[in-house]
């Protein structure tokens, strides 16, 4: 299906009231192809989407936006493993509901998670303690500019803190149509995360609750109030680095991370900066957790873009540190350099 001037403001889970030149609804990796072809005809730009939970219009956009709704979950098993083949335009929580029901678990800590299956791999989704990495056993990449599928397994997916090989040597011209995931029959529940401590799981449904009541509290339902989960990233720095600030913040939260580093929350950050609930025009700060912007019905892609910056600029005086965005920033010909527009 093609649509021309095609508003984007019920599309983008912050709300935005943006448009595209073109947009077309893809079900199968044909489709995509054609749509590319089309752009490159047209001398358009062209954009891959899944549902727009992840992105930032900076402005309307001037080319062809695909979505991607490819379907299709197969499922294998060994006498250990459950192993998933699913499209790409998948919902992500929808499929994880749906493993659950099933009796395959493992996804829990991840439901909820707004989005489509092959976008998952791209920012390494992650929550409560769990990312895709740790189940992800392959993704499909289909080369636009040949046709070809290539399989990239996970060991070659350089996955890490909210980055993959999808953001770099797999960006451009390539377009994902599949993830492959494995799942242990034996089930272990994950409960590093603190919210999680303290709960005796029976089953998995018990986390996928208690999840979905944390997530109540913290982040907002982007169909009531846009916003499109955490704004920025949590910001990773050197044992020495933590050290130093410690001093000058001695209850500053601290998670150990990879290679000897220290994740910072993001969010404490920006609340010790008195910004909670700050507001420009429609646009604020989620009462709940500081690292949600939100669209409170109106704010324009400035009034976020604003608000990003004065954010960035208040935590980066009071700490030295220099908030990045987690969301993805797009311009009218694509994608750009996010912590550039906010400099
Ligand atoms: C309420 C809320 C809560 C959230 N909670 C979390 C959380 O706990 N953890 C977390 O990690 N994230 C979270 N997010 C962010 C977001 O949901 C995830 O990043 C999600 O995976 C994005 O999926 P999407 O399909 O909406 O991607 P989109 O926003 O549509 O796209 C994101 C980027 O991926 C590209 N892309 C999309 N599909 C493809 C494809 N098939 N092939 C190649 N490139 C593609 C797009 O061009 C874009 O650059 C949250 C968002 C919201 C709104």
């Amino acid at each position: 299906m093609i649509t021309k001037h095609r508003s984007l403001k019920v599309k983008n889970t912050l709300g935005l009231d943006v448009s595209t030149r073109f947009l077309i609804v893809a079900e199968k990796k044909e489709t995509i192809l054609d749509a590319w072809k089309f752009s490159k005809f047209l001398k358009l730009p062209f954009l891959i989407l899944g549902e727009a939970s992840n992105v930032l219009f900076v402005e309307d956009f001037a080319g062809i936006i695909v979505l991607n709704r490819i379907q299709g979950i197969n499922i294998y098993e060994d006498s250990k493993l459950w192993k998933l083949h699913i499209g790409a335009g998948e919902n992500w929580h929808k499929l994880v509901q749906n493993m659950l029901t099933k009796g395959i678990f493992g996804l829990e800590n991840l439901a909820w998670i707004p989005g489509t299956v092959g976008s998952v791999p791209i920012q390494n989704i992650g929550a409560y303690g769990v990312e895709l990495k740790d189940f992800c056993s392959y993704v499909d990449v289909l080369h636009l500019k040949n046709g070809d599928i290539k399989r990239i397994y996970s060991t070659e997916c350089n996955f890490s803190y909210r980055n993959s090989i999808f953001k770099n040597k797999y960006w451009t011209d390539f377009v994902i149509i599949a993830v492959g995931i494995s799942l242990k029959k034996k089930w272990q529940p994950i409960l590093t995360y603190n919210d999680l401590k303290y709960l005796k799981p029976i089953s998995a449904w018990d986390i996928f609750n208690e999840i979905f009541l944390i997530r109540k509290r913290k982040i907002p339902d982007p169909k009531v109030i846009g916003n499109v989960g955490s704004f920025f990233k949590n910001p990773i720095v050197t044992k020495k680095e933590a050290k130093l600030l410690l001093r000058y913040f001695p209850t500053m939260p601290c998670y150990p991370y990879i290679n000897n580093q220290i994740k910072l929350a993001a969010g404490w950050l920006i609340e010790q900066c008195n910004l909670k609930e700050f507001y420009i025009g429609d646009s604020g700060i989620y009462k709940n957790q500081a690292l949600i912007l939100i669209n409170k019905g109106h704010a324009t892609s400035q009034d976020i873009l604003s608000l990003a910056r004065e954010i960035r600029i208040r935590v980066g005086k009071k700490f030295n540190i220099w908030l990045e965005p987690e969301v993805r920033f797009i311009k009218a010909k694509g994608e750009c350099d996010a912590v550039a527009m906010l400099s």
